[in-house]
């Protein structure tokens, strides 16, 4: 066995660990990074990439067949399921091709291959050839797909992100397995490109969504275009030579006995962290698993090792993985010194049509935060996207809109959305959030016409109407007539 001691390893060469290892390497050369699997990440190999690769060509498809509104009729849509997943393949493979140069670019001496786990507090042990000492510690070891014990035995007839991008080509019928926001973006996607698709969910969740207005709305859309339990009653699941055979009951409570191609599990992530020997430290963890940490610092309780990414099992999304990574990368390099890092204001988007985007403070934090004595301090200002102009002119209105604000100061707190470019609309929503801004701050920017955007400020307006002390707004009459 090898043994080598290095002031700072990185366990995980991901989004975050990356970030770890840029960020570390500005205080210490004595840096290694631990990769277990192919380098290239999640996000580019298996998910934020492929998944919108195969969401374009669906909405293409979607869009081809949905312009007789306009007068414009496309004649019937051939897919070419083969090409489908060859584009996404060799776009995927460009995308993991830019990240493989970045770890290409990485001092070669600074690399290692191995599945690493703690023997202690400061040890590594990566599979059986390497021992490595290391001052400080970054667990950035990602997540893996959470595939239950119902599903769990169907061999090749399973599918998960990590398999699906890989078919050669679209398959007959998949029954996804998971409501949220990968079973959503998925099972829409196969469904637009004419794969038979059947969305099954457990608790009633739909994309993760709170307020139960916009959660039936959405639901209720769904189902206008697949078929969406959102609370399945699956009686039993089995594989056949061709497929699996799955019985359940339908939305009426009848049973109904129905053959797929697949079973696409999308039933939620598993933070890599059970299989770190963590037994083996002494580190606190909550009731996943997952050691507990300081979101400013990265920091565990074991004050040497900090944790980023998806292993954190907190905010799994691409972005506050880079940000993380890059927190503890730097504190680990800076340890004991310690620097508090950027934390921006949350933003999340489900890629479905219409889009999920919710961003600031969630309603149940919010409901949490601002309910004393059984009285709300906060208010919700909303729109729906029905009427709204631009919506309607494109033909994508549909969708609803919340925003809410503290009832004292009219400070925006967070929103939901369910609708057109709720993309866009978050972003704009969360960077206000970040800013600290009011609802009165908010509807003195400008908003042109005619946008989408402009349903946002119907929504702001309600709830700047319903703040109890409303401070005049300084918007023209005129532009206030125009949602
Ligand atoms: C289908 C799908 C779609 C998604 N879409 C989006 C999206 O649109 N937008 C968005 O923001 N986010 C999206 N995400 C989430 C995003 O991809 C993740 O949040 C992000 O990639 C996490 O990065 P990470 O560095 O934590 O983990 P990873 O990139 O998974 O890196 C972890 C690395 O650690 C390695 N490893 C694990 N254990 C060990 C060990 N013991 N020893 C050595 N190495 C180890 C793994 O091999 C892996 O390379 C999506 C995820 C999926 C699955």
């Amino acid at each position: 066995m090898q043994k080598k001691s290095v002031d700072v390893a990185i366990i995980g060469s991901g989004t975050a660990g990356m970030g770890a290892y840029r960020a570390a390497r500005k205080s210490t050369d004595s840096v290694l990074l631990i990769e277990a699997g192919d380098y290239g990440t999640t996000c580019a190999r298996v998910g934020c990439m492929p998944s919108k690769l195969l969401i374009a060509a669906a909405d293409s498809a979607h869009h081809a067949r949905h312009s007789d509104m306009f007068g414009v009729h496309a004649g019937p849509v051939r897919i070419d399921g083969k090409a489908v997943m060859q584009r996404i393949q060799r776009e995927r493979d460009r995308f993991v091709g830019f990240v493989l140069e970045s770890v290409e670019g990485f001092d070669q001496t600074h690399k290692i291959k191995g599945f690493a786990r703690f023997k202690d507090a400061h040890t590594l042990l990566i599979d059986q050839h390497t021992e490595i000492t290391a001052k400080r510690i970054v667990i950035a070891t990602g997540s893996r797909p959470a595939v239950p014990a119902l599903i769990a035995d169907l061999g090749s007839r399973l599918l998960t992100n990590d398999n699906l991008f890989e078919l050669a080509e679209l398959p007959e019928s998949v029954a996804v397995f998971g409501p949220g926001v990968i079973g959503l973006e998925l099972g829409q996607a196969l469904s637009r490109l004419g794969v038979r698709v059947k969305v099954f969910g457990r608790s009633g969740s739909v994309a993760n969504i709170e307020d139960a207005e916009i959660r039936r709305y959405a639901l209720t859309t769904f189902n206008q275009e697949f078929y969406f339990d959102a609370k399945a009653s699956i009686n039993s699941v089995e594989a056949t030579p061709g497929g699996v055979l799955l019985s359940f009951n339908d939305q009426g409570g009848h049973p109904i006995t129905e053959h797929f191609d697949y079973v696409l599990a999308a039933t939620g992530r598993k933070a890599n962290v059970d299989t770190l020997g963590l037994e083996n430290i002494d580190i606190t963890l909550d009731a996943q698993g997952a050691p507990v940490f300081d979101p400013q610092t990265m920091q565990s309780s074991a004050k040497h090792i900090f944790i980023a990414g998806d292993a954190n099992n907190t905010l799994t999304l691409l972005h506050e993985a880079a940000d993380e990574g890059a927190i503890a990368g730097r504190n680990a390099g800076l340890f004991p010194q310690l620097q508090t890092g950027l934390r921006r204001a949350p933003l999340s988007v489900v890629f479905t049509e219409p889009q999920v985007a919710s961003m600031g403070l969630s309603l149940r934090e919010i409901q949490q935060r601002y309910t004393a004595l059984g009285v709300e301090n906060y208010v919700v200002g909303q729109v729906s996207f029905e009427g709204q102009g631009r919506s309607r002119v494109m033909g994508k209105n549909q969708g609803l809109l919340k925003v809410y604000a503290a009832q004292d100061s009219g400070l925006f707190l967070g929103a939901e959305m369910f609708g057109p470019a709720a993309e866009h609309i978050g972003h704009l929503l969360a960077w206000a959030r970040q800013q600290e801004m009011t609802l009165k701050q908010m509807l003195a920017m400008p908003f042109y016409h005619p946008v989408i955007e402009e349903g946002l400020r119907t929504a702001l307006r309600d709830a700047h109407s319903k703040l109890s002390q409303a401070p005049a707004l300084s918007t023209p009459d005129a532009l206030k007539k125009s949602a």
